[in-house]
């Protein structure tokens, strides 16, 4: 059995920008902040880290309340914002995660900052969502280590067993999907259709590194996935 894990932004989907987008107007309407403080990053983090950063930046008080606040009201604004901001599926993923999906010796599951609701709404998006089982997400954790233990603890409760480490492959756009892969001792593929150059990403020791995923029998013989 072999284990994929997939981060979501850069990585299957180019949202346009819209997370980003409906965070900021979320902070607008919410907490009637006028000028965005764009220091803080987003990519490759956690939606509860985000969150964090982005009350901090913007000097309101981070209270659980304050939290939630933002965070649902990012909820709510995110399914029009990736109505208008013209994401895509990036390339060689609907073949990917269809032949996973359809593979009985292929586990497919999702390792992404996002916050559950939130990745269900930009996959939902794409008609992406039903190809995806266990996975780890950014509702509680800022650090995304943390969130590639829960991926993996979701996936042996759903296996009933432990997972071999050496037949988990990460896939990510982000020098974070490296470490966190890591973190858990599974293999990881890089990819370079994110913010990412693929020099930055060689230099974080990815045991492949592809400038984007559209080659997918290559990308399923790196994987060892007949
Ligand atoms: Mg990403």
């Amino acid at each position: 059995m072999t284990i994929v894990l997939w981060d979501i932004d850069g990585t299957l989907i180019r949202s346009g920008g819209a997370g980003k987008i409906a965070m900021e107007s979320a902070l607008r309407s919410t907490f009637g902040i006028r000028e965005i403080n764009d220091s803080v990053p987003y990519s490759g983090r956690t939606d509860v880290a985000i969150v964090r950063d982005l009350l901090l930046a913007h000097d309101l008080p981070t209270t659980d309340e304050n939290r939630m606040l933002l965070r649902e009201a990012y909820l709510q604004e995110l399914p029009g914002c990736l109505k208008s901001a013209g994401g895509e599926i990036l390339p060689g993923i609907p073949s990917l995660v269809e032949n996973f999906h359809r593979n009985d010796n292929v586990l497919q599951g999702l390792l992404t900052g996002n916050v559950l609701r939130g990745a269900r709404t930009k996959l939902e998006h794409f008609a992406l969502w039903d190809f995806f089982g266990p996975g780890g997400f950014g509702d509680r954790q800022t650090d995304r280590n943390e969130v590639a233990r829960e991926a993996l603890e979701a996936v042996e409760s759903h296996l009933g067993r432990e997972a071999n480490r050496a037949k988990i492959w990460v896939i990510g756009d982000t020098p974070h999907d490296v470490t966190c892969a890591r973190a858990i001792g599974a293999n990881v593929l890089a990819v370079a259709t994110g913010w990412h150059p693929i020099a930055e990403l060689e230099a974080c020791r990815a045991d492949h590194v592809l400038h984007d995923l559209s080659d997918t029998e290559r990308v399923r013989t790196l994987l060892g996935i007949g």
